[in-house]
């Protein structure tokens, strides 16, 4: 299927057109946390035209030494800060953090394939 995205260390591929239709499943549901590093974290408030201190105080929590994004409640469980529950997508893809990019290609993925596959709807097993 063209515009398909695999890497060859996982035992499934990825559908991006899956995304259109969705409606930001990986953004929503339980509790989680979206980690950030000091350069996300910049590009993320020259984003939003805010300092670095207001950004931090709007939008992320401080979990001893690292920060990940706040989360809201969201039709019985949580939805990130950036969800846009209205357009059902993210406020700042441009900028989103690494581990938004990179998924549904996670280590951990690689062993717990079948929890990748209930919630991202553009998994294609391989094996
Ligand atoms: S869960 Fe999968 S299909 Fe849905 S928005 Fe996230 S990456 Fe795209
Ligand atoms: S930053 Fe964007 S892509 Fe990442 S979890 Fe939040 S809404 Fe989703």
């Amino acid at each position: 299927m063209e515009g398909l995205m695999h890497d060859t260390d996982y035992p499934y591929a990825f559908n991006p057109l899956a995304c259109q239709t969705c409606e930001g499943n990986c953004c929503i549901g339980e509790s989680g946390y979206v980690w950030v590093s000091p350069e996300e974290m910049r590009a993320m408030a020259k984003h939003q035209n805010m300092d670095e201190a207001s950004f931090i105080n709007a939008y992320l929590l401080k979990i001893r030494y690292r920060f990940t994004l706040k989360e809201l409640p969201y039709e019985g469980g949580f939805g990130c800060i950036f969800f846009d529950r209205a357009q059902k997508m993210c406020r700042i893809y441009e900028v989103r953090p690494s581990q938004c990019r990179t998924f549904p290609f996670w280590e951990y993925f690689k062993q717990n394939i079948d929890e990748v596959v209930t919630e991202c709807p553009g998994i294609i097993r391989l094996s």
